[in-house]
């Protein structure tokens, strides 16, 4: 799970070119402001990632202006990602330790941007357990990860910021999800229209196997149609073989893809030798979208060509223990406000 709240250390604080009262921190692998002077390198803080919820309290009451929420926002041409406050502000009998989620014990929940009523459609039911979920792990929170995998050949694609879809045959049965839920097929609902435009019931079936395709929704009526484009689309980023329990490796994920006729998302590289360094990874991500250049793209997704289960973040219960991440453009996040 992500820890929106957490304790952490300053790793570094550097001067902001023609600003005196305050300075960039480093803290895990995000970049912020902070007012000058009120911490020290080393010093453990609470730390608050983008997307935090604050709670109606006099030391949250700055934010009110702001909704409340924790947002990217650009300070003297500085980029500042998440709120540092001091441990002063944790309930008494808080054990504090490096790392340690502090997220409910400060009140805090998770932004989350309302869905539109063309994707919430009427549960069938939960979503399956043979399948996992969709989800991608922020970069900034990966540098052990980052530092076990560097030189890795991955793969690149585009994050196209649109609404999870899970489509699936399994013992003979077709099903269509959102992102957490199995949906009843109903007309009005995009993932079931979208699905039958698109005939994937019936090239899901030619596969002759048990697998689910996993993409975004995107296009008119879906997170304001950024990319501008007409109708509504599928771009797939995983195919998954639901007997085996294991998603497809690069190769053989375009190869399905290509033989059914499906899009993926685009692949902004195929040979991506994995760097360490966060900050240049978020400078990757910094970029146009393919699909609209001239919209910024909402980021990307770094996975090695060869799948990878990793201890690391199953640990921590990312992804299931798959090796796939993402990095958001800041500005993406600075324009749609994220
Ligand atoms: P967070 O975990 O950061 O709080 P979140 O769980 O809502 O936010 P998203 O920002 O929606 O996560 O990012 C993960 C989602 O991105 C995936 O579930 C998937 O639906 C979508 N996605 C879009 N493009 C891609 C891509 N190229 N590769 C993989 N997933 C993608
Ligand atoms: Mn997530």
């Amino acid at each position: 799970m992500r820890k929106l709240a957490s304790i952490q250390k300053i790793i570094a604080l550097e001067p902001i070119e023609g600003a005196d009262a305050i300075e960039k921190a480093t803290v895990l692998g995000w970049q912020l402001v902070v007012k000058k002077n009120d911490f020290q390198v080393g010093d453990l803080v609470v730390y608050c990632e983008i997307d935090c919820l604050m709670p109606n309290k006099p030391v949250f009451e700055f934010l009110k202006p702001r909704g409340m929420r924790v947002r990217t926002i650009r300070l003297r041409g500085q980029i500042s990602q998440g709120i540092c406050f001091p441990l002063s502000i944790l309930p008494p009998d808080f054990v504090v330790e490096e790392d340690a989620d502090c997220t409910r014990e400060l009140g805090i929940e998770k932004y989350e941007p309302p869905l539109p009523a063309c994707l919430s459609g009427v549960a069938k039911g939960r979503f399956p357990s043979f399948i996992p979920k969709t989800d991608e792990t922020r970069v900034q929170v990966l540098q052990k990860l980052l530092d076990k995998y560097k030189g890795e050949k991955c793969y690149v694609t585009e994050k196209v910021d649109g609404s999870s879809g899970t489509f699936f045959v399994n013992n003979g049965e077709f099903g269509v999800c959102s992102r957490n839920l199995e949906l009843l097929e109903d007309s009005e609902n995009s993932f079931w229209k979208v699905a039958r435009q698109m005939d994937i019931e019936n090239k899901i079936r030619s596969l002759q196997g048990n697998f689910a395709l996993q993409g975004e929704l995107i296009g008119e009526g879906i997170q304001d149609n950024r990319l501008k484009l007409r109708g509504q689309t599928i771009r797939f980023f995983n195919v998954f073989d639901i007997d085996k329990f294991e998603y497809l490796p690069y190769k053989q994920f375009i190869a399905i893809l290509q033989k059914l006729e499906l899009p993926s998302v685009p692949i902004l590289s195929d040979d991506y030798e994995l760097t360490n360094d966060i900050e240049e990874i978020i400078k990757m991500a910094t970029i146009k979208s393919i699909i609209c250049t001239d919209a910024w793209a909402e980021g990307i997704v770094i996975r090695p060509l060869n799948e990878k289960i990793e201890l690391l973040l199953s640990n921590e219960n990312f992804n299931n223990g798959r090796v796939s991440f993402k990095a958001i453009n800041p500005e993406f996040l600075l324009k749609y406000g994220g």
